[in-house]
């Protein structure tokens, strides 16, 4: 097959696109490099079924593909709140542009949504009956309301016009490629601790997140793509296991034998308490789950920036 990655040059987006050629699938990478970067995808130029154009999905664009996977948008808190206006317009105008394109193509397009789409929730786990608790003026909200806007444009297409949708809600994912300045607390603490800076814990440590791999993460897209059911979602997918964040920097500082202190900083505007999917839809549905533990995951992610930082 013939597919289009949008934000294929950023850290889920490149793994996307490794895996797709592995399968023998040509893949279009369309990324305008804002939080991607050409170094993600290197590997993939002498590929001759892979190829990078360099686009803002806020203008429509026109490939011959067969699958479209929408992925383009800043994930990480700081970069989507530098330029907030830029970032409903890149989801909500990229989701309309994917959604175009597939409209026109006859051809399925998956929409990479968020765990943000419930906002600080009220109800835990999150299952993806649950409707969420956003604030629709904060700073989060350019992020989160634009994503969820875009799953509203997602449903009024496929019911509108018979568009051949998936929508996917990802739980916090890390791993190799995450950016170094990318300000997510995975990949902060780990070169904080690399450097022997010290580790900045915001609030008190005691907010939850569940960490999933981000192999498992792409393994569930594509499985989501293809599954040929009537299932179009929102379906959740990230791994249950949950840490607080406190105990996501004891585990790191204890991976890498770092010697670094912890110091506590203020805690963002609207930052969520806890956050943990129910993924028993994904279990039944695509029969995905996650298989790569926390402690396996950060040990290949440290062995990544060790190598990125000397
Ligand atoms: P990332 O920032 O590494 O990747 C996003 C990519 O989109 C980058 O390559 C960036 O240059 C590109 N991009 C941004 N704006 C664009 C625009 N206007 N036009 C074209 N390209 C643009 O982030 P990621 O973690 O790989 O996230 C990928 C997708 O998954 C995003 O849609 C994000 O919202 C979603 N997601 C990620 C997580 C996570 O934990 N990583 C969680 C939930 C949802
Ligand atoms: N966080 C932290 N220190 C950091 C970066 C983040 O304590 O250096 C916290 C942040 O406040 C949040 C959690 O870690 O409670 C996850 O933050 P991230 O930005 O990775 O993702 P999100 O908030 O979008 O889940």
């Amino acid at each position: 097959m013939k597919i289009l990655v949008t934000g294929g040059a950023g850290f889920i987006g490149s793994h996307l696109c490794e895996k797709l050629l592995a399968q023998n699938n040509e893949v279009v990478c369309l990324d305008n490099l804002f939080t991607g970067s050409k170094k993600n995808i290197a590997h993939l130029f002498d590929n001759k079924n892979f190829a990078l154009v360099e686009h803002d999905v806020e203008r429509s664009y026109e490939f011959a593909v067969d699958q479209i996977y929408n992925l383009a948008c800043p994930a990480a808190p700081v970069w989507y709140q530098k330029d907030p206006v830029k970032t409903v317009r890149t989801s909500v105008l990229g989701a309309i542009s994917a959604l175009e394109l597939a409209k026109k193509r006859r051809c399925r397009v998956l929409q990479a949504s968020t765990s943000e789409v419930y906002g600080d929730p009220q109800v835990h786990p999150q299952a993806e009956t649950y409707n969420g608790n956003v604030n629709p003026i904060g700073p989060r909200a350019c992020y989160d309301e634009g994503k969820r806007c875009a799953e509203t444009l997602f449903f009024d297409y496929h019911r509108e016009c018979g568009v051949d949708i998936r929508v996917v809600r990802i739980f916090n994912t890390y791993g190799p490629r995450m950016a170094e300045h990318d300000g997510r607390v995975v990949s902060n603490f780990i070169v904080q601790a690399l450097r022997g800076q010290d580790i900045t814990i915001y609030g008190r440590g005691e907010q939850t997140r569940s960490f999933c791999y981000v192999d498992d993460l792409v393994d569930g897209l594509i499985a989501m793509m293809d599954q040929d059911g009537d299932f179009v979602g929102p379906v959740n997918l990230g791994n249950p296991a949950e840490f607080t964040i406190k105990e996501l920097a004891a585990k790191i500082i204890q991976l890498t034998g770092a010697t670094a202190r912890i110091v506590y900083e203020q805690l963002p505007t609207d930052d969520p308490k806890q956050r943990k999917p129910e993924i028993s839809l994904a279990q039944e549905k695509l029969h995905w789950q996650p298989t790569t533990q926390l402690k396996e995951g950060l040990l290949r992610t440290i062995d990544y920036f060790k190598q990125k930082l000397h």
